[in-house]
Formats: structure tokens, C-alpha cells, sequence
């Protein structure tokens, strides 16, 4: 049986507009998973009924073998941490990380070594007596961690944690996360908007669109195998054509689907014409490129179908703005879609 389960969940905040429409949903004990979709999609909600911060209108939500729909916020036993830093400014590190264990009443000697471990494991060692205010952001949501873990919660639910953090930042606190979450094997929810922290978070990405559950699977899965429109545009930054597009490109192959995506890094581009029978080939012209670290995005068209590839950066490799280019793809690189 999974350690999480959510049941036909339904929710509407206004008796019209569904923001949870009819979600099942299963997480196994230990894992890390992310809820991963667009502003609006329902992530927050999700999570908050899971929390108990939030009432739903149908459903029941299951943690651990015990039916938790009605059950109040303190007995759940869950630990949240969100985006904006909720500590309280008055008290210094040790005493935000202590706080849950006082009003537990726990004996003060376990208190002082729970602390302190929990400390140790974000990294915030010498920093026990600072306040909140002399703490960067990346700094206060380690605490804001260290405080979530110190309860021992069953499941470790993140809201945006890292969205109002730098790049560079963000990256170490990920890394940190995920450092934690598998030390501990902590069954933890994982919310963001961002794909790519999606893709290197999770054990699995739950893809929400719209109140339901889009897609499941493993990070790859996702990324190789979009099952809609809305997934391969959203992960992987699929070029997604219709049939008659494509039929610009090769005006002797029927498509019979009604979209197809295709991965911008899947095409070959080549100053000479591409021999290779395993690809199929059309010509296109260059029309803008711009470099995004070690890749090229090359922006092309071809009979008023514009489409992105990208190629790793070569210097020997480039062509200019105004080029014709030959375009190779295998037909195996192209995903039929239905929706
Ligand atoms: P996400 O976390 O994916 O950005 P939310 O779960 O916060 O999405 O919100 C989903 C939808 O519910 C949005 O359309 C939002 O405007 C609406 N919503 C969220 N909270 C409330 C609320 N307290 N009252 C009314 N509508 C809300
Ligand atoms: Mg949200």
C-alpha cells in the first residue's frame, strides 16, 4: 500500500471554478517527489490539503495506512517549509529550530541534541545564535528546513522553497535537499514551477495542468516520453508541429496524428547535404541563434514552419543568420501526440 494516497480529491474555492478536479494520486514511503506545473495549476492547494491547511470538498487523503481527511493540522505530522522565510524574527537560530520540540514539552537535554544535529546537517554550524535578519535567504530556508526535520514529520512538504533564491544558490540548496531528504529517507513533496529544478529534484515528477494530474512518471520518462501537448511543451521545450506543418517539410510522408513533438536537439544541422538513409531531410533557413552556455539555439524555417535546435557549442560549427542549412531527423524522433 503507498504511504501517501490521495482519493478523488475535488476543490473549489468558490462553489464554480474547480482548482483540484477529481485527483488520485499515490507516493510511496521514502520518496522525493515533485509537483511540477504552472502558476495556477493547483500545486499549493494540493499540498495544503495534504497539510490540512486547506478543506476539500470530496475525496479522502490517506498518510500511512490512517484515513487523515479530518484530522486537525497538529496531528498529521507533517512538516512544511514555504517560499517567503517564515521564521520568527525574535528568536535566534536555536531557538526557531527548538520551538516545535519546547511546545512538545520534550525533555531539554533531547531538545539540545536534536538541535544541534539538525543543525549540523543544513550546514549552519556557528551560526546557532544569529538572528533571522543577519541570515542571507538561502541561509533562513536551511533553518526553515533544519525546523521542518527536527519534528521527525512522516512527510516533508516544500513550497517553492527555493524560488525567491539566486541561480548559483539555488543549485548548492538542491544539492542540499536532496542530501537531506535521502540521509533521513524522509517522504517529502517537493513544489515548483520550474522544470529543470523538477528534473534534478525528484525521484518522480507528478505534472499538474489545470487541477489534474497531466503525467507521472521518472524524470527521463517524462523528458523522453511526453504523453500530451501540454507535457512536451512544458518539459523538455519540445518544438510541437501539426501534421500539415511537417507535411512542408516532407511532402511525401503522411502523419496521421494530430500533433508531433519533437526535441530540439534530435534534428542534425549540416552544411552539406545529409546522406544518411536513416534520416529523413528537408533544407531550412537560418534565423536567429543565441548561446545558452555550452548550447546553440538555433531558430530555423522552412516554408513558414519556424522551429528551434539546438547543437552543442563548437565554434567550428557555426552558421550565420541568413544560412540554408541542411536538416536531418529520425523518423523515431518524432512523438505522435493525440492531445
Ligand atoms: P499553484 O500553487 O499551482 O500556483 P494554487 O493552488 O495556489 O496554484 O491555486 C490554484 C487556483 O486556486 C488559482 O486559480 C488560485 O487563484 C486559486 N486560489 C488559491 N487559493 C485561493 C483562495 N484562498 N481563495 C480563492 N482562490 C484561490
Ligand atoms: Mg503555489
Amino acid at each position: 500500500m503507498a504511504y501517501i494516497e490521495f482519493r478523488g480529491i475535488c476543490k473549489s474555492y468558490d462553489g464554480i471554478n474547480q482548482v483540484l478536479k477529481n485527483i488520485d494520486l499515490t507516493i510511496e514511503k521514502g520518496e522525493l517527489v515533485t509537483l511540477l506545473g504552472p502558476s495556477g495549476c493547483g500545486k499549493s492547494t494540493l499540498l495544503r490539503s495534504l497539510a490540512g491547511l486547506e478543506d476539500i470538498n470530496s475525496g479522502q487523503i490517506i498518510l500511512d495506512g490512517e484515513d487523515i481527511t479530518d484530522t486537525p493540522v497538529q496531528k498529521r505530522g507533517i512538516g512544511m517549509v514555504f517560499q517567503q522565510y517564515s521564521l520568527f524574527q525574535n528568536m535566534n537560530v536555536e531557538e526557531n529550530i527548538a520551538f516545535g520540540l519546547k511546545i512538545a514539552k520534550m525533555d531539554k537535554a533531547i531538545i539540545e541534541k536534536k538541535v544541534k544535529a539538525a543543525i549540523e546537517m543544513v550546514d549552519l554550524s556557528g551560526k546557532e545564535k544569529s538572528y533571522p535578519s543577519q541570515l542571507s535567504g538561502g541561509q533562513q530556508q536551511r533553518v526553515a528546513i533544519a525546523r521542518a526535520i527536527v519534528m521527525e514529520p512522516k512527510v516533508l512538504l516544500l513550497d517553492e522553497p527555493l524560488s525567491a533564491i539566486d541561480a548559483k544558490l539555488r543549485r548548492e540548496l538542491q544539492e542540499k535537499i536532496k542530501k537531506v531528504q535521502k540521509e533521513l529517507k524522509i517522504t517529502t513533496i517537493f513544489v515548483t514551477h520550474d522544470q529543470d529544478e523538477a528534473m534534478i529534484m525528484s525521484d518522480r515528477i507528478h505534472l499538474m495542468n489545470q487541477g489534474i494530474i497531466e503525467q507521472s512518471g521518472q524524470p527521463v520518462q517524462l523528458y523522453t516520453h511526453p504523453v500530451s501537448k501540454f507535457s512536451a511543451e512544458f518539459i523538455g521545450h519540445y518544438n510541437i508541429l501539426t501534421p500539415e506543418q511537417l507535411t512542408n517539410f516532407f511532402p511525401e510522408k503522411r502523419f496521421p496524428g494530430n500533433y508531433y513533438a519533437i526535441r530540439p536537439e534530435t534534428f542534425l544541422l549540416s552544411s552539406d547535404p545529409i546522406n544518411d538513409p536513416s534520416f529523413m531531410t528537408f533544407e531550412a533557413e537560418v534565423m536567429d541563434f543565441i548561446s545558452r552556455g555550452n548550447v546553440l539555439r538555433y531558430t530555423l524555417k522552412c516554408k513558414d514552419v519556424t522551429f528551434t535546435s539546438e547543437v552543442l557549442f563548437r565554434s567550428f560549427a557555426l552558421f550565420d543568420v541568413g544560412s540554408v542549412v541542411h536538416v536531418g531527423i529520425e523518423e523515431h524522433n518524432l512523438l505522435m501526440l493525440n492531445d
